[in-house]
């Protein structure tokens, strides 16, 4: 039997927006319109702090589109790592990179405390939650919330914001929201270690590199190492699995794994390269890794995430006061911006699946480092400020 539970029962009317999902897409997204004046509820099927798998590392793009939000201090108030250097290696080849301005920070501590943030500014938040659109109407979506046992009930958005992430299947059902996924994709996985070899110093990320995919590891603001590798899948069964397939690409590099790598908690993802034509529709905005993802060699997801997040937030505040189908078309023809830094970074992957390119690589990256440098530099800038209007 279904019933209405307590636990959602002042939720379940008119909202101006709803955002599903609380990754940064969507908890930057609610702390906007909620900054904004208006009644948001932001929901997510997850109890937080949760873990996700993620390289962690945020780069000059997210740390403007924080300053943007008005969360300048934020990396520091969280203690995150400032990085200074990419080591990548392949065999016996290795390259060391300097970065510009990038840190890394547990997506514990990153998500949750954009979600406090968008509290803070009178957003409601509702953890636990499943969320399905269940009606669309002229005025508002009507959208179905399950509570963690049977409870089922229905609250209502003028504005609907999906920020599901790689997984979401909110839309599902919708044909032409349907997600596009390429067949020859990698998926992800990940772990978190606590106590990793001392062989990793804080403020470095490493980076190994095989013909099976790589896998890429930074100390944490706690000083557990995250390890998040993208793996072909026949490469991964291969190797009886996710954790021997990571061992043997960084076996395969020289660096060390801890003997409890293989019995430590992983999780995995879904094939990673993906897209979706459509990114909004009536009353209705697609945020964040929902929208699509490349592979993340470059460690970009997360800049996009915010962008496509803080973007979406002002077309919907605007929606709210008067909806005009202008919005969705504003927000698909800016989401190509985010699609072609998407595309630059999928051609870094690319090339680097072949080993004889991944090689001439590595090798041109350890002979003239400042060149490698300066690449890194143009591929994490921003160039074009989705967010604004
Ligand atoms: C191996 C790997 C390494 C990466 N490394 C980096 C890196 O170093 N730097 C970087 O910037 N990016 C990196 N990324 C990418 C980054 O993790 C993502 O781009 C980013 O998390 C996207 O944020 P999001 O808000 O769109 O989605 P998510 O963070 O995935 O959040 C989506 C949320 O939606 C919730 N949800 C889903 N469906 C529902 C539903 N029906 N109802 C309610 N809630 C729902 C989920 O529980 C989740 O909390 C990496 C990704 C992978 C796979």
């Amino acid at each position: 039997m279904i019933t209405v539970a307590p636990i959602v029962d002042s939720v379940l009317r008119m909202w101006d927006c709803i955002v599903v999902g609380a990754g940064p897409a969507g908890a930057i997204a609610a702390l906007r319109l909620a900054k904004h004046g208006h009644e948001v509820l932001l929901v997510d099927k997850a109890s937080f702090p949760r873990y996700k798998v993620c390289g962690c590392c945020l780069n000059s793009v997210a740390q403007e589109v924080l300053a943007e939000a008005g969360l300048e201090n934020l990396l520091r108030s969280q203690q995150a790592v400032q990085l200074d250097e990419l080591q990548l290696f392949d065999g016996n080849r290795k390259a060391y990179i300097k970065l510009p301005s990038s840190y890394s920070l547990s997506r514990e501590k990153f998500d949750l405390s954009l979600i406090d943030f968008a509290v803070d500014q009178g957003c409601r938040f509702l953890p636990n939650t499943l969320v399905h659109v269940s009606k669309s109407d002229e005025d508002f979506h009507t959208i179905q919330l399950a509570g963690p046992g049977t409870e089922v009930g229905f609250a209502r958005a003028k504005v609907l914001i999906v920020a599901d992430g790689l997984s979401g299947r909110t839309l599902d059902g919708r044909d032409e929201f349907k997600p596009i996924v390429s067949g020859k994709s990698r998926f992800g996985a990940g772990v978190i270690l606590d106590e990793p070899p001392s062989f990793y110093e804080s403020g470095k990320i490493y980076m190994a590199c095989g013909s099976g995919g790589y896998v890429g590891l930074v100390r944490l603001e706690d000083g557990r190492l995250d390890v998040a590798a993208a793996l072909d899948p026949s490469y991964s069964r291969k190797a009886s699995g996710v954790p021997g397939a990571a061992a043997d690409i960084l076996a395969g590099c020289g660096l060390p794994a801890p003997s409890t790598w293989k019995d430590s908690h992983w999780a995995g993802t879904q094939v990673l390269t993906r897209r979706r034509d459509r990114v909004a529709g009536h009353r209705l905005f697609i945020a964040g890794d929902a929208c699509g993802y490349p592979e993340p060699f470059t460690g970009e997801g997360i800049a996009w995430a915010l962008q496509s997040g803080l973007a979406t937030a002002n077309l919907a505040s605007r929606g709210i006061r008067e909806w005009q189908p202008a919005l969705s078309t504003a927000w698909q023809d800016r989401y190509r911006i985010l699609r072609k830094q998407q595309s630059r970074s999928a051609l870094v992957a690319r090339t680097l699946r072949n080993e004889t390119t991944r090689r001439l690589l590595i090798n041109s990256a350890a002979t003239f480092p400042s060149i490698a440098a300066t690449a890194v530099k143009y591929i994490t800038s921003v160039r074009s400020a989705v967010w604004q209007g």
